[in-house]
């Protein structure tokens, strides 16, 4: 008899984004004539950057002749991109990152997934609450959770995320193994400084933890203080795994490609007690499981990094950034506390509701579709993100009609 994994049914159905687009659907079947504008998705709207689209093309043309085409590629990723990534992304910020610990993926998504299957069944996993849902939802599929109650896994301890800490968790009251951080983060924008994510780093140190480093959104960062990388704080090489994508950076999210970074220094312990490095783990996963991105999406990744592709990926990200800026900017001046908006592209605002109400309110009043903060964990319950991503005239026809129903 074939039986299933059980862990599957403990998983709570994604309600958050199909009741958005339930409700979106009912409320605009009511009423067809109302033109309604969604800052409530976290993709991106704007195109690839042109040095990204030359390069794609022109590796696509080589793919049409015997003489260049490609097969398969390497199991961790084209070294003329990993050679870039490790000398801009890391060494040029002073981060001792070296070519062969950055493993290129389809995505960041697939990647902060399938980390977790490195490591023992039984250890101690500390998630944000609000929280991007991947991160709890793979560890529920590995039975690394009891059941859910009150929209919490048992055995799950969860960083709260509050108005009174700026949604930068505390550290863990008892003792976890394995720390997901998220920074800038998505939902809630918040930003983490040298100082707080060196308290982090300095806790797995101590405690013989494992910190897996998001780092999807870091081509928001504005403020030159703020670590772009977890590798920027000393000691980070020997307890932190770093995830970076270039879908939100570079408008990806549709081409896929991301990359994860696991030093060689990094290390787990075995059941005797020993330490044994990651490195030869991941990479034994990667070609057993993966067989590369596509020849043509490295080479438009790469083109970010050329001179005109920095230009074009900065100018892209302004334009969300400016959005962001006009979010904040309208919510603060109807009197509502924000968090994000600065260094990301989310802007988290305090509803002084419940979510669902203040988005149902939002909707049916102005036309505008928002993402309700209960939708990503208890402590997202009373705030909604509204997101950056859409064009300028949306987001400022969006702003004057929140502006219109709230303002009074
Ligand atoms: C969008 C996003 C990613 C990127 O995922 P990809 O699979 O690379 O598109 C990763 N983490 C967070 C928190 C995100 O919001």
């Amino acid at each position: 008899m074939i039986k299933l994994n059980e862990h599957y049914l403990k998983l709570s159905a994604n309600y958050l984004f199909s009741e958005i687009a339930k409700r979106v659907r009912a409320f605009q079947e009511a009423h067809p004539e109302k033109e309604i504008i969604r800052l409530g998705i976290g993709d991106v709207t704007r195109a690839l950057p042109k040095a990204c689209i030359e390069a794609f093309h022109a590796a696509v043309d080589e793919m049409g002749e015997d003489a260049t085409f490609k097969g398969y590629g390497p199991d961790y990723g084209y070294d003329f991109l990993r050679e870039k990534i490790a000398r801009d992304d890391y060494q040029s910020r002073g981060a001792d990152i070296a070519l062969d610990e950055i493993f290129i993926s389809d995505g960041a998504k697939s990647d902060t997934a399938n980390i977790q299957e490195i490591f023992a069944h039984d250890i101690k996993v500390a998630i944000p609450d609000p929280v991007y849902p991947v991160y709890i939802d793979t560890n529920v599929m590995a039975g690394r959770t009891g059941d859910p109650e009150d929209g919490r896994y048992q055995g799950i301890v969860y960083l709260e995320g509050t108005k009174a800490n700026g949604f930068i968790p505390d550290l863990p009251g008892e003792p976890v193994d394995l720390i997901y951080l998220c920074f800038p983060n998505n939902p809630t924008g918040a930003v983490i400084t040298r100082e707080a994510l060196k308290r982090w780093v300095d806790y797995a140190r101590e405690n013989k933890a494992l910190i897996i480093y998001d780092a999807a959104y870091e081509a928001f960062l504005r403020d030159e203080s703020l670590p772009h990388s977890i590798y920027e704080i000393e000691g980070a090489t020997e307890v932190a795994i770093e995830s970076r994508s270039f879908s939100k950076t570079a408008g990806f999210t549709g081409t896929r490609c991301a990359y994860t970074v696991v030093p060689k220094a990094c290390t787990a312990f075995d059941s005797k007690g020993g330490r044994q490095s990651l490195h030869p783990l991941w990479s034994r996963r990667m070609s057993t499981k993966f067989n590369g991105v596509s020849y043509p999406v490295q080479r438009a990744a790469e083109a970010v990094y050329s001179r005109e592709g920095k230009l074009q990926v900065r100018a892209l990200t302004d334009a969300y950034m400016a959005n962001a800026g006009l979010i904040r900017q309208a919510m603060n001046g109807l009197g509502f506390d924000c968090v994000g908006g600065i260094n990301s592209p989310y802007i988290w605002v305090d509803c002084r509701m419940d979510s669902w109400e203040f988005f149902e309110l939002l909707l049916t009043r102005a036309g505008v579709v928002t993402t309700p903060g209960a939708g990503f964990g208890r402590c997202g319950q009373g705030f909604i993100r509204i997101s950056a991503f859409n064009k300028r005239e949306n987001v400022e026809k969006a702003m004057a009609r929140i502006q219109q129903t709230l303002g009074g």
